[in-house]
């Protein structure tokens, strides 16, 4: 790439294409060579996480002083939570759709799924041992307040740490402004300098999307997939689908043109994808948000990061067609009531759940219990489980950047760039 580079200059974004490209064609071929260069991939996720605490303490705090308006805060958080329950919801009932007219369940041989069941006895035993742990939608509010908020941030618990943060900076403009002023200013600083080690680690990109991609496509069960083949295509069907309805519609009503977001975006959705992970994403997300989209700082710091934890567009589609595709090998039918808790549980299990890899399928066991469908099912989905996160990472975090320009524009915070008027082009 740096070869290819140097014969025809590219700009960043085309270079992570490129990236992810040839990690997808090569990656097969190269076998063991692949994996063992997946470390490169890794490392280079860890320095985009290692940035986002920091990153997100300091945009927020910052953010939440300088909007000095607590009415404002309010309103901005009200819609920001109302922007993602109902694109959630309908995510979810989408996928419920979706699944419900096209049947990816019907057809499956029962050879094949029992031996799929077996094969995976061992990862659903795992799963479930992780959902035992959940904590109740009580304990969770309560949670979301952190009793020490150092733990907040060795844990990456966003939730805690935009509460601590949020508070802090309220804090902040109650004190007077000698003593607030050294704060901010270092505060400042440390976001600034932060930016700087996002643009600084993105240089590496191209290379970390390789190694990643090819991994992922050296590993992949090319099998599996194609037993899957219905319940996938219809899984990415629907996510395409909402994609290039729900999204452009949200961006027309806050007057920016979707090509001219596409067209700027789309390196955070190549990353989302080859990442699998909303967290590792944020940093880059929250600068390409600010600088290129002209998101505030005050609404991209608060609305992003809730985002990534609290809005799973992609994983709700998920949840709404693996849900029915279970039900349906397993020769179970589903009624109205049984569909509206589907929406409702998967809307509230996203609420929480951290934008790592693979919990949407831990949260998929959640509205399986609810339903009474045997969890062995989550057996017939893992093996197509990596294909489908990658995925639907990129509709959660285009999601959660829908919302900020939506909030942005009905706040007056968003600064359209030069050519992203609808008009203009
Ligand atoms: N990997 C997804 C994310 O980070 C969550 C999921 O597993 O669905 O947004």
């Amino acid at each position: 790439m740096a070869l290819l580079g140097r014969i025809w200059p590219m700009k960043l974004h085309t270079q992570i294409l490129l990236g992810l490209i040839l990690g997808a064609i090569l990656g097969p071929l190269l076998g063991d060579l692949a994996i063992a260069i997946k470390p490169i991939g890794d490392a280079f996720i860890n320095l985009l996480v290692m940035i986002v605490v920091p990153l997100v303490m300091a945009s927020l705090i910052v953010g939440t002083a300088s909007l000095g308006d607590l009415r404002k805060l309010g309103r901005i958080g009200l819609k920001t939570v109302g922007f993602y329950l109902v694109a959630t919801a309908l995510a979810v009932a989408l996928g419920l759709a979706a699944a419900q007219t096209l049947n990816p369940g019907t057809g499956l041989d029962e050879d094949v799924k029992a031996a799929m069941l077996e094969d995976y006895a061992g990862v659903t035993a795992e799963q479930l041992e992780r959902v035992r742990e959940r904590p109740s939608i009580s304990d969770l509010l309560v949670r979301i307040i952190p009793r020490n908020p150092f733990r907040a941030m060795a844990e990456t618990n966003f939730l805690q740490i935009i509460f601590f943060s949020i508070l802090f900076g309220v804090s902040l403009t109650l004190i007077s402004e000698e003593r607030r002023k050294p704060v901010l200013d270092f505060l400042n600083g440390v976001n600034d300098a932060m930016i700087v080690l996002v643009k600084l680690v993105m240089k590496v990109a191209p290379y970390g999307v390789f190694a990643l991609i090819a991994a992922v496509a050296a590993q992949f069960g090319y099998g599996v997939l194609l037993t899957l083949l219905k319940y996938v295509l219809i899984t990415i069907g629907t996510m395409v689908v909402f994609m290039v309805t729900f999204y452009p519609v949200c961006l027309r009503i806050s007057g920016m043109s979707p090509l001219f977001f596409l067209k700027h975006y789309y390196e955070v959705i190549i990353f989302a994808f080859s990442t699998s992970s909303s967290n590792a994403t944020l940093p880059l997300n929250l600068q390409v948000s600010e600088e290129e989209l002209g998101v505030s700082n005050e609404v991209a710091s608060f609305v992003l990061p809730l985002g990534a934890t609290v809005n799973m567009n992609g994983t709700a589609i998920y949840q709404g067609v693996s849900t029915v595709f279970i039900a349906q090998v397993f020769g179970i039918d589903l009624g109205a009531a049984d569909l509206l808790t589907v929406v409702l549980t998967a809307t509230l299990a996203s609420i929480g759940a951290a934008g790592v890899p693979g919990i949407g399928m831990v949260t998929l066991t959640i509205v399986l219990t609810q339903l009474g469908i045997p969890l062995e099912g989550i057996a017939l989905v893992v093996g197509v489980e990596r294909i489908l996160d990658m995925s639907r990472t990129a509709v959660n975090v285009t999601g959660d950047t829908a919302c900020a320009i939506w909030v942005a524009k009905s706040e007056g915070e968003l600064e359209m760039p030069a050519g992203a008027a609808i008009a203009a082009t």
